[in-house]
């Protein structure tokens, strides 16, 4: 057996050499050393289903892509200035799966600078706007200026709250019935920022609402807002890099089945399964109005490496028809987990399709009001019992499945068997009696404190 570092040291010096902030996940967080499929494995060899990885897209240290990023290396890696064909030939195939006008790419290494670089386009194809609109309890990157777009981290602890040239649209609620009017939406939004003296340059949505709780926008939601803003003469970006790359099943791209063709999509995480990389893909005509003289250089951006990633990942999401996998695994998740909201009072609703679905975890069916405590609760239960799952949204209350898309219907069966059995032992009373502190529109840093304490209770 290999020897590791033991979990004590390993946790010393993280809290010794690591910024504090970086956070962690799980009461005892998990010291993994391997990873294959959809399967991770801890130092003592105990293998973890992983129902959360959106990045190991064609599945964690797939040997293909492993391959071509390897003898890249091991050939040539050099950045954009030189002229390489495995470069250009990938920004070909990537841009094939686009549909008209999106046919140019810029590379970039994160979701978080692809949006950096589409607000910096903005900025060129609206000269003289500087407001942006964004969907509440969106997270779009890291960046000063993505912070700035991103309420999930604005409004949190440590947050500067929302900037005066920032608008937010309501999340659409289609549990609830609320905020479903999209046209309404934006109307207010750019009323607002015109009240403020400004104009919008971009408005920047996830064509599914990640880490707002997985929503799928209500039906032609997003083709009124984007008609608003293009009225407005907004530029509207689709970020892609959670949903992208055939997630959503039916669809390779999830804005397709939101029924409109933004003019700027930004695309991270599986694009390169791990290979650190991202992409701005957008029309010949913006792309044009961007090149005002200045030079586009980012010195990893589209590097040999890189290209050779993408490509392997995108061979194999062909060649193993993995995002038609997902449309059906995700079809049977989707049926059994109705099944499950019939059965337990506390799943308020299950949405979603392909491999990023979404289970709502309420207090009652009657009350609908969020329950963070019983999702954190959830979630530390079936770590006990080695599957992996994620919270999010807006109420901490949603538990999210997003596993690698190598995802099969035996690893479903694994999921909701474990879920089945944390939801028989019931949500112990001292997790319910948290919840019961939930109120409407609760600053996230109380959220969070419930989510804590629900995890600090739980007994493995
Ligand atoms: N957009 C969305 C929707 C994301 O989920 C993330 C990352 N969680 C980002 C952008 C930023 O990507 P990165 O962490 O690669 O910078």
């Amino acid at each position: 057996k290999e020897q590791h570092m033991p979990f004590a040291e390993v946790l010393a010096k993280r809290k010794t050499f690591i910024g504090p902030n970086t956070t962690l996940n799980y009461k005892k967080p998990l010291h993994l050393v391997r990873g294959e499929g959809c399967h991770l494995y801890d130092a003592d060899g105990v293998e973890y289903l992983d129902c959360v990885n959106n990045v190991a897209h064609v599945g964690h240290c797939n040997p293909a892509v492993v391959a071509a990023i390897s003898k890249q290396l091991a050939t040539l890696n050099t950045n954009v200035r030189y002229l390489h064909e495995g470069l250009c030939s990938y920004a070909e195939q990537l841009t094939s799966t686009f549909p008209e006008p999106l046919s140019v790419a810029y590379f970039v290494n994160s979701g978080s600078e692809a949006n950096d670089l589409a607000l910096r386009i903005a900025h060129c194809t609206a000269p003289g706007a500087s407001h942006v609109a964004i969907m509440a309890g969106a997270y779009h990157g890291h960046t000063k200026a993505i912070i700035d777009l991103s309420p999930y981290k604005y409004d949190g602890p440590g947050g500067e709250g929302q900037q005066p040239n920032i608008h937010v649209l309501p999340c659409p609620d289609p549990y609830r019935g609320t905020h479903l009017d999209g046209r309404k939406a934006a109307r207010a939004a750019i009323a607002e920022a015109h009240a403020a003296g400004g104009r919008i340059c971009a408005f920047f949505c996830e064509s599914v609402l990640s880490c707002g709780g997985q929503i799928v926008l209500p039906e032609g939601y997003l083709k009124e807002v984007y008609e608003e803003m293009r009225a407005e003469g907004a530029l509207c970006v689709a970020d892609e890099v959670q949903c992208g790359f055939g997630r959503h099943g039916e669809y390779f791209w999830a804005f397709e089945e939101a029924g409109v063709v933004p003019d700027v999509v930004t695309l991270g995480k599986p694009i390169g399964n791990g290979f650190p990389m991202g992409a701005v893909v957008l029309s010949p005509k913006h792309a044009a109005a961007f090149a005002n003289g200045m030079e586009y250089f980012n010195t990893y951006g589209g590097c040999t490496a890189a290209s050779a990633a993408g490509s392997a990942v995108l061979k194999v999401l062909q060649g193993e028809r993995l995002q038609q996998h997902a449309h059906r695994v995700g079809q049977h998740l989707l049926a059994k987990l109705e099944f499950l909201k019939q059965e337990y009072e506390c799943i308020g609703d299950v949405r979603g399709s392909g491999l990023m679905l979404g289970i709502e975890i309420v207090q009652s069916k009657a009350s609908k009001a969020p329950a963070p405590a019983a999702a954190a609760h959830i979630k530390e239960a079936m770590l006990a019992l080695r599957v992996l799952m994620t919270v999010d949204g807006p109420n901490a209350n949603v538990l999210k499945i997003k596993p690698p898309m190598v995802f099969a219907e035996p690893d479903a069966d694994r999921m909701l068997a474990v879920l089945t059995k944390v939801l028989q032992q019931g949500i112990p009373e001292k997790v319910q009696e948290l919840d019961r502190a939930w109120k409407p529109a609760m600053p996230v840093r109380e959220l969070r404190k419930i989510q804590l304490q629900a995890q600090q209770s739980h007994q493995q």
